[in-house]
């Protein structure tokens, strides 16, 4: 007997026909003998459109408003799915975050999880086999308000779940089979990886592989959690998330991640003086916005470029925040761009082996895209190109690199 937290996201519980095939996985691990504590994401499209409703009526609108609107998704599938195990003989009741309580801080729309009480979710399973079906994305706030865990939340809810439970496993159910190479749907010769180590899923989730949410890699990684990536729509074994010794064969790149949800802004002739830097960020991290790749240029007549990007949701509120220190820093304009994307390569191995990243700029030389922006950290290359080519350098970089399945 084992205790397991499942988590299903959108387009497994898209619909009623969905959210039943959900309920026979669950009731087959009850069956099992197992205690089972299930999290479930909104269905499939419902969170964008509460969000989209949120952007419509006011793109700077109130935050905690907005964890009003974008909570409700869950609400309904976490009441479907005790429904259908209801249903089908399984003792199962929803949870919404606060009744847990899942706490978290209050930075509303990004909200981290502080603690989550365990001991009656734990009592129930024990005592009444119930299992317990519980809201992901949503916690509540040091406000006595509900708060949300930015966009993919529910796998952080669900791996906290696993780390507050004691859980054995923790199985992420998904719309692939487990982690690719690359996003499966746009490179069909992507491979499905059986393990991969925790730092590279943490660096390929946070530079834009969606499939799991970079918080939940990271709470994983310092809890210990082991974390499984599956289909709930097949029968094949998934991805382990794993420590790196538990990998014998390491490769050079585990993988390559691209992310359309950057926007790039250049102030354009900055005093080129000590401080300007922390007077330009300084202003932009108050206001909670996440600086992602930066460039300055070199000073020629004492003033210069800066160029960096933010997340493309936050591009109002950094332009706001920049045009209200423009008398104070004195620059001469902000120009932004939407039609960037990000392309990144992933792996432990370059730790050790030099030239990951001059194949990459080869590659993409040789497919004449422009590089605009480059970053690097120990195990990963990031580089900023047209949004237009994003699919084409991922294709060809992966190809480059080997990962192209047989
Ligand atoms: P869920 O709704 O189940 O949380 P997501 O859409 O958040 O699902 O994440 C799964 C998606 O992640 C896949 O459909 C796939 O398009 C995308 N994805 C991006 N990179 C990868 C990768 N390296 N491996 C697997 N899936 C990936
Ligand atoms: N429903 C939320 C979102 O789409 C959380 C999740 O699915 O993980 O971002
Ligand atoms: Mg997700």
């Amino acid at each position: 007997m084992a205790r397991i937290v499942m988590k299903f996201g959108g387009t497994s519980v898209a619909d009623p026909e969905r959210i039943r095939n959900v309920a026979a996985r669950v009731k087959r691990e009850v069956d099992a003998g197992n205690e089972v504590a299930v999290v479930v994401s909104a269905m499939a499209g419902v969170t964008n459109q509460l969000v989209a409703w949120c952007q419509e009526l006011s793109p700077l609108h109130d935050a905690r408003e907005y964890d009003a609107v974008v909570a409700t998704g869950e609400q309904v599938t976490s009441g479907l799915l005790a429904i259908a195990l209801q249903h089908i003989g399984i003792e199962a009741r929803s949870w919404q975050g606060w009744q847990i309580p899942i706490r978290t801080d209050g930075a509303h729309g990004k909200a981290r999880i502080d603690t989550i009480e365990g001991a009656e979710l734990i009592r129930r399973m024990r005592e009444l086999r119930q299992v317990a079906v519980v809201t992901g994305f949503q916690g509540l706030g040091p406000d006595h308000r509900v708060t949300t865990l930015g966009r993919g939340g529910s796998d952080t809810s669900a791996v906290a779940l696993a780390a507050a439970l004691a859980a054995d496993r923790c199985d992420i159910y998904t719309d692939v089979e487990g982690v690719f190479t690359t996003d499966p749907r746009i490179v069909a010769k992507a491979r499905k990886l059986d393990k991969i180590t925790y730092e590279e899923m943490l660096e390929l989730a946070s530079v834009g592989a969606k499939v799991l949410q970079t918080r939940s890699v990271e709470l994983a990684m310092k809890e210990k959690v082991r974390v499984q990536v599956l289909s709930s729509f097949a029968e094949a074994p998934g991805t382990l998330v794993v420590d790196e010794d538990e990998i014998v064969e390491k490769a050079l790149v585990a993988g390559i991640a691209y992310s359309r949800d950057e926007a790039k802004i250049t102030i354009r002739r900055v005093p080129d003086r000590p401080g300007i830097a922390a007077a330009i960020f300084g202003p932009l991290a108050s206001a909670a916005i996440n600086v992602d790749m930066i460039v300055q240029n070199v000073a020629a007549d004492g003033t210069t470029d800066m160029t960096f990007t933010v997340p493309k949701a936050d591009l109002p509120r950094a332009e706001a925040t920049l045009a209200g220190i423009k008398e104070a820093i004195g620059y001469a304009e902000i120009t932004a761009d939407r039609d960037v994307a990000k392309v990144s390569v992933v792996g432990v191995g370059m730790r050790s082996h030099a030239g990951v990243a001059s194949t990459m700029f080869r590659t993409l030389a040789e497919k004449g895209i422009n590089i605009q922006v480059i970053s690097t950290s120990e195990i990963k290359v990031s580089v900023l190109i047209g949004a237009e080519y994003i699919e084409l350098a991922v294709r060809a970089l992966h190809t480059a690199y080997g990962l192209d399945a047989a």
